[in-house]
C-alpha cells in the first residue's frame, strides 16, 4: 500500500540511476508524496534512449502529483557527479533526500573473475554511492531534520552469494558508507539508512537468472512471492518522510523473508 500523503512536499530528491527498474519506481513514489525528484540517468555518448527513458519517467512522477526533472550524470565519475550537483544545487536551490540507487551485477566465480569486472562493479556500485553522498553532503546539511540518504545495497551484501563476489562485496560497502555517513551527518538531523532488497523482478534479475534458477530461488522466499519494485519504493518513501526522522544508520531488509 503506497504512501500517498503530501509529507514531502516542497523537497527536492535526486535518485541515481532512475530511467528504470527500482529507481524508476522510488522516484515515482517520492513524487506521489509531492516531492520534486531528479532523475539521474547514465549518458551514453552514442545517442542513448536513457535520456528519453528518464524524461518518461519525469512525466510519471508529475503525473503521481510531484515535480520531475532529469540530470544525465555517471556516478562513477567523481568530476562528473560534484558539476551535477552543483547545477542541481544552482538550479533547484536545495536538495533535501539523495537516493543511491544506481547499480550493475556483473557475475562470475571468484577465480575467473577479472581486475576490470572488479574495478567496474565497484566504481559503480560502492565509489558511485560515495562520490555522490561526498558531493551531496553539503546541500543535505542545509536540509537539517529533512536531511534524507537512503543507500540501495542488497540481500547479498549481508549474506555473500556465490558467483557474485564483486557485487556482494559493493553492497557490502553500502553498509560501511551508510552507517559512517549516519553517523558523520546525525548532529544536524540528516539521516542514512540502507536498503537491502531481496530478490526483485526486474532488468537487471531477468538478465542474470535462468527460469529454473528463479524457481529455486522462490523456495528460500518465505512469502513465497518475488519482490516489485514498488516493494522498494514504498520502503524508501518511508525512510524519506517525517515519521523515519528517528531512523539513522539501519539496514531496513524487504526480502520477503529471505534473509531474517
Ligand atoms: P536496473 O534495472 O539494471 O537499474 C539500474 C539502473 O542504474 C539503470 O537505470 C542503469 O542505467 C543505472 N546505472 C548503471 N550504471 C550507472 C552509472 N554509472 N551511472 C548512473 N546510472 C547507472 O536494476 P535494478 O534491479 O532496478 O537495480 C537498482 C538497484 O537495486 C541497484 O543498486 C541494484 O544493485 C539494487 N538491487 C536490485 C535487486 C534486484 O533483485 N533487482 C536486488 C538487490 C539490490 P543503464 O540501464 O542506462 O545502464
Amino acid at each position: 500500500m503506497a504512501i500517498t500523503d503530501k509529507a514531502l512536499a516542497g523537497k527536492v530528491a535526486l535518485v541515481t540511476g532512475a530511467s528504470q527498474g527500482i529507481g524508476r519506481a522510488i522516484a515515482i513514489a517520492l513524487g506521489r508524496r509531492g516531492a520534486k525528484v531528479v532523475i539521474n540517468f547514465l549518458p551514453d555518448a552514442n545517442g542513448s534512449t536513457r535520456e528519453q527513458d528518464a524524461r518518461k519517467v519525469a512525466a510519471e512522477v508529475e503525473a503521481a502529483g510531484g515535480q520531475g526533472a532529469v540530470s544525465g550524470f555517471d556516478v562513477a565519475n567523481s568530476a562528473s557527479v560534484t558539476e551535477a550537483i552543483k547545477a542541481i544545487g544552482a538550479e533547484h536551490k536545495q536538495l533535501d533526500i539523495l537516493v543511491n540507487n544506481a547499480g550493475i551485477a556483473i557475475n562470475g566465480l571468484i577465480m575467473r573473475f577479472t581486475d576490470d569486472q572488479w574495478m567496474k562493479t565497484l566504481a559503480v556500485n560502492l565509489n558511485g554511492a560515495f562520490f555522490t553522498t561526498r558531493a551531496a553532503a553539503t546541500l543535505l546539511l542545509k536540509a537539517k531534520e529533512s536531511g534524507r540518504i537512503i543507500n540501495i545495497s542488497s540481500v547479498v551484501g549481508e549474506s555473500g552469494n556465490g558467483g557474485q563476489v564483486a557485487y556482494a562485496a559493493s553492497k557490502a560497502g553500502i553498509l560501511g558508507l551508510t552507517m559512517t555517513t549516519a553517523k558523520e551527518l546525525a548532529s544536524r538531523g540528516v539521516t542514512c539508512n540502507a536498503i537491502a532488497p531481496g530478490f526483485i523482478d526486474t532488468a537487471m534479475t531477468a538478465e542474470h537468472l535462468p527460469d529454473a534458477a528463479k524457481a529455486k530461488l522462490l523456495e528460500g522466499i518465505p512469502l513465497g512471492r518475488i519482490g516489485k519494485d514498488d516493494d522498494i519504493a514504498d520502503a524508501v518513501a518511508f525512510l524519506a518522510g517525517p515519521e523515519a526522522a528517528y531512523i539513522t544508520g539501519q539496514v531496513l531488509r524487504v526480502n520477503g523473508g529471505m534473509l531474517m
